[in-house]
Parts: C-alpha cells; structure tokens; sequence
C-alpha cells in the first residue's frame, strides 16, 4: 500500500489497525513497509484523510 504523502495528516489512525505490524508514524511522516504489508487494504478503510491507496 502507499499513502500519498500530500493528503496523510499523520494522525496514526492506520497504524492500530494494521494486523502486520507494517506501517510506522514518524514525526512528520507515516511509512508503510511493502515487504510486510499483506495488501489487506484494512488502513486504507480507516483513514480518515483518505490517503492510502494500493497504488501511487
Ligand atoms: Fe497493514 Fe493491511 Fe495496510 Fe498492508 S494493507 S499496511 S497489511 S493494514
């Protein structure tokens, strides 16, 4: 999954949600690690600035 960085508020929603453990809220950015991410599409449903996708 990939989160467009234009839209992500950084509010960490998508984090809890995520049942691998892939994505990670820095300071000014969340991070989603592709090699973990089962493509659940489970963080894309919760966010709520509508910023993650499965595409770029
Ligand atoms: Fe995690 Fe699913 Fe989002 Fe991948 S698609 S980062 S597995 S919640």
């Amino acid at each position: 999954m990939y989160i467009n960085q234009h839209l992500c508020d950084v509010c960490g929603t998508c984090v809890s949600v995520c049942p691998v453990d892939a994505i990670e809220v820095f300071e000014t950015q969340v991070v989603i690690d592709n090699d973990v991410c089962i493509s659940c599409g489970k963080c894309a449903q919760v966010c709520p600035a509508r910023a993650i996708g499965d595409a770029l």
